[in-house]
């Protein structure tokens, strides 16, 4: 499998709040001691947190990023996590891919490249690693989708030749893709943009990431941790990506983040 992400956009944090400190906190109480090593999106995790107490300068624990990221996970003050949010393109999946992923959601926003306004005819299939091995049935596999792929061109061209005669042609067009790709398969690759935060991909990590019979889940899932982790090492701390003997990796939640 050859599923690609690619960050599009990713938290900043602004050096601003400087300046709402010290307009809104007496002088010496307002300054956030922050730990070196942090990310923006752990800064603006932990600084959206202490704004809640207000817990800084003679208020701030000696918590560093991590440690206070952790606590808030633990006590299960997740909303916390909402505000680090990421934006990234994901290339390589599949339609059957897609249809799960955008079953989330809360704390998701999806654009997918569309079948009606992009022409389908030279799109390619992503064959289940799966049948790697087994060469009689990946031939019987990549028949299938060929005969799917003749048949869309074919019905393609031909609808486009009767529906000539429609003077809406943005709508003729899209009426000829929609009966055109009522034949392609679940492994159709497609292309989508998605938004999330730090809550939301947990979420779908926890749910997702170790399906052990759904190898594009698992490698999906794999590869939003290896993109998204070392955005917020502390946000992620108690997910872990194994490498089983089939050959897929799985996304492994700590059963208690508590316990880690
Ligand atoms: C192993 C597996 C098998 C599945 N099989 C099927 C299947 O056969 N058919 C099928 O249709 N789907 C199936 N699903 C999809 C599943 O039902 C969910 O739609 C999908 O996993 C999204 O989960 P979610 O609702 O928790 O996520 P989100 O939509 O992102 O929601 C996140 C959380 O927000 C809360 N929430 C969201 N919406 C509401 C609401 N309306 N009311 C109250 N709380 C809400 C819930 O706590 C939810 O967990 C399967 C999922 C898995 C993991």
């Amino acid at each position: 499998m050859n599923v690609k992400v690619y960050i599009l956009a990713r938290p900043h944090f602004d050096e601003s709040y400087r300046t709402f400190l010290r307009e809104f906190l007496p002088s010496g109480e307002d300054i956030w001691r922050e730990s070196d090593e942090s990310t923006p999106a752990e800064r603006l995790v932990e600084f959206a947190g202490r704004i809640c107490y207000m817990s800084f300068g003679p208020r701030q624990s000696p918590s560093t990023n991590a440690e206070y990221i952790r606590k808030l996970i633990r006590n299960g003050h997740d909303s916390v996590l909402e505000h680090a949010v990421w934006t990234v393109l994901l290339s390589g999946i599949s339609r059957a891919f897609s249809h799960q992923l955008v079953r989330h959601r809360v704390g998701f926003s999806y654009s997918q490249l569309s079948q009606q306004y992009h022409d389908e005819s030279a799109t390619r299939f992503l064959r289940p690693a799966e049948l790697a091995q087994f060469p009689d049935l990946a031939e019987i596999w990549d028949r299938a989708v060929v005969g799917s792929q003749t048949a869309y061109r074919e019905i393609l061209a031909g609808l486009a030749a009767k529906n000539e005669h429609l003077n809406d042609r943005r709508e003729a067009v899209r009426a000829t893709r929609s009966a055109a790709r009522s034949v392609l398969p679940n492994s159709t690759e497609t292309v989508v943009v998605t938004t999330f935060n730090a809550r939301s991909l947990r979420h779908f990590l926890r749910v997702r990431g170790n399906i052990v019979g759904d190898s594009e889940m698992r490698c999906v899932s794999a590869a939003l941790l290896e993109a998204i982790g070392p955005e917020g090492p502390s946000l992620f701390f108690d997910f872990s990506i194994q490498h089983p003997p089939d050959g897929f990796p799985l996304v492994v939640p700590a059963p208690n983040p508590s316990m880690t």
